[in-house]
Order: structure tokens, then sequence, then C-alpha cells
């Protein structure tokens, strides 16, 4: 049965005395700071001299660059973005680490890949929210949290354990839960719903784009029906909060009958054959590799492939829509 933890199970005090240094300000950096800043620890943040440093400044963190918050923190939050995580470890957070010093990550890749290998002397923790950052502070700001994944991966203070349970309780997670999961399943399995459930979603809505005007439909009607309603993700907040099942009796029975009906045709349980196929290209390290040789060389793929998708009608069609029909969801 996995460990799932809660506030009660997390003492702030371990960190009495401890500096968090947020290193990257950025998505994550922001929420996480001001999460932990209002449940009493000490942040600090590091980054490099840009808007986000200034933004930094305005909400009130004393702000350094990356090398000198390396220094001075005693827990370093290690929240750049995964490419650049590996270069600015080397240059600039190794040479401030000393024993008994914790990083901590949002996520596990760069460790379970290899990509970044910290000294033996200090603790590695996993700290990985399921959320966009926007959300990971709104939700504390509401009272509750985002969920985490967590782990301590590696002990070199004796206190690791604690010192990620404290954390999560610190950015709001236990309010809801922190579960205990390692780097390689919390890397694979985010990876697996970037590699097979988005792209489902989205590519299920463009074909059903392209064929649908081709077949004579609106094309902002087609959009508003498939996703800027909004409506999608209300469904997906019902999947959330009542289950993925029982969220069916907030559509009529018409509906329930057509999504129950059509499910194993438009994706058989053959298609299990992919998903497997999925997850041992992510297992393997095959997917990590790629991505590691297309940074190398610049990106050339990554700017082909978004360039044709900003090229697709769709987003004209969307552009249009916008137009003449203004949605605001909260
Ligand atoms: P961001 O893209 O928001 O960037 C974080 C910060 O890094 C920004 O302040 C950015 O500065 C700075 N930065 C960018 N490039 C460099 C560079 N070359 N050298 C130094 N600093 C740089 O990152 P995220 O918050 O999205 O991601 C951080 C971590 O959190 C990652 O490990 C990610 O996987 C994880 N994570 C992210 C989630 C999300 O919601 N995005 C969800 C869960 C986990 P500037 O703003 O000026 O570009």
């Amino acid at each position: 049965m996995v460990k799932v933890y809660h506030d009660g199970d997390a003492d702030l005090s371990v960190l009495n005395g401890e500096t968090i240094a947020v290193i990257g300000y950025g998505n994550q950096g922001r929420a996480q700071a001001l999460n932990m800043r209002e449940s009493g620890l000490e942040v600090i943040v590091g980054n490099i001299r840009d808007r986000s440093f200034a933004r930094a400044q305005e909400d009130g963190f004393p702000a350094y660059p990356i090398a000198e918050a390396a220094e001075r923190g005693t827990i370093l939050f290690i929240l750049l973005p995964d490419e650049v995580q590996p270069k600015v470890f080397e240059s600039e957070i190794r040479p401030g680490l000393r024993p008994g010093k914790a990083l901590v990550f949002a996520h596990g890749y760069n460790i379970h890949y290899g990509f970044l290998e910290p000294p033996e002397d200090v603790d590695v923790l996993l700290l990985a929210p399921r959320m966009v950052g926007r959300f990971v502070r709104e939700l504390y700001e509401r009272g509750t949290g985002a969920p985490v994944f967590m782990y301590a991966h590696q002990d070199a203070s004796g206190r690791a354990r604690e010192r990620v349970l404290a954390l999560a309780r610190a950015i709001g997670a236990s309010r809801v839960g922190a579960m205990e999961i390692t780097f390689a399943e919390e890397t694979e399995l985010d990876h697996f719903t970037e590699h097979f459930v988005a792209p489902v979603i989205s590519r299920a809505f463009i074909l059903s784009f392209e064929v649908l005007t081709e077949m004579g439909y609106t094309p902002e009607a087609v959009v508003l029906e498939l996703y800027a309603s909004g409506e999608l993700s209300e469904v997906a907040k019902a999947m959330a909060i009542d289950g993925l099942v029982k969220q069916l009796p907030l559509h009529s029975r018409t509906s329930q009958y057509g999504q129950l009906t059509y499910a194993e045709r438009v994706m058989p349980d053959g298609e299990k054959e992919l998903i497997r196929r999925i997850v041992r290209e992510i297992k393997n390290g095959t997917f990590a590799r790629e991505w590691q040789m297309e940074q190398q060389m610049g990106y050339p793929v990554f700017r082909r492939l978004l360039k044709r998708a900003m090229e697709h009608p769709i987003n004209e069609a969307e552009r249009r829509l916008k137009e003449q029909v203004s949605i605001k969801l909260s």
C-alpha cells in the first residue's frame, strides 16, 4: 500500500535554522517560495538577473545570483527548467554545496537519468507537485494545496525524510496528501502522461477538426464544441473530484450511452501494445537520449513541430471564435 502523508505527519520545526534557497523564480519557484514563506520558513531566491529576479525582489524576497544563493542556502530547491539544470548545477550550484545541505527537485528527470550527479554528502529530495505553479499558489491561498509526489532519495544528513515531509507541509501539499514514490516512478509516470495521454487528447481534437471542417461543419463551432467552451475542463475537474466514472451522471443519458458504447470502438484493447511500447521507451532511456540529442543540436525537430502546430488552421478558427465569444473560466 502506497504511503500518503498529511500535515499531522510533518513537523515544521525540523526546518528551524534552515535557509531555503529557491533557485529559479519561475512557474514553480515563485509559487513554492511564497507558500514556504507564508508557512514561516526563511526563504531566499537565486536567479539570473532578469525579470524573474526583479519579480522576486518586488515580492519581498532577498534575491541573489544563483551561485550566491547556493552558498547561502542550506536547502536548495532546484526549480530551473530541467534542460538547463545540469549545466547551472555544475557551474553555480555545486561549488556552494556543503555536507548536510539538501537538494530538492520538483521532477525526477535529471537524477533518474543521471544527467545530474549530486555529491554523496548532501540530501537529495523529491517534492514534485502534480499541478502547474500558478495553482500551487492559488490552492495554498484558499487554505488547501496541490498533492505532491515526494521521496528521500539520498539521506546524508540522517534527517532527509523529516526534511522532505516538513517541506511538503510548508508548500501546502500535505494538507491534501504527499505520496511517497521514487524519482524513477515520478519521472516515468510524468513522461507517460506527456507521451500518451496529452497527445491522444490533442491529436483527437486536431483530426476531428480536420475531418469535421472537411465535411462542412463551421470551424468556430467545431472549436467551441471540442474544447474552447471550457466544458471539458469542468468535466476534468469532476473526474478529479467525483471520479472518472462517477462523474457520468453529470451528462445526459444519451451522452453517457454514446460515451460508453464508443469508448472501446475508438480505442480498442489492442492499443495497450502501443502503451507498453511508449512505457518501454521511457524506461530504457530512449526518449531521454533523443531529447538530450535534440537539445545539443539546437532543437531542430522541436522548432519544426511547433511551427507546424502554430500554422495549423485550428489556430485561425480559435482566433475568429475569440473575436465573438469571450470565455472566462475560474
Ligand atoms: P520555468 O520555465 O518557469 O523557469 C524557472 C526559472 O529558471 C525562471 O526564473 C527562469 O528565468 C530561469 N531560467 C531559465 N533559463 C535559465 C538559464 N539558462 N539559467 C538560469 N536560469 C534560467 O520552470 P518551471 O517552474 O516550469 O520548472 C521548474 C521545475 O519544476 C522543473 O524541474 C519542472 O519539471 C518542475 N515542474 C514544473 C511544473 C510546472 O508547473 N511548470 C509542474 C511540476 C514540476 P526566466 O523566467 O527569466 O526565464
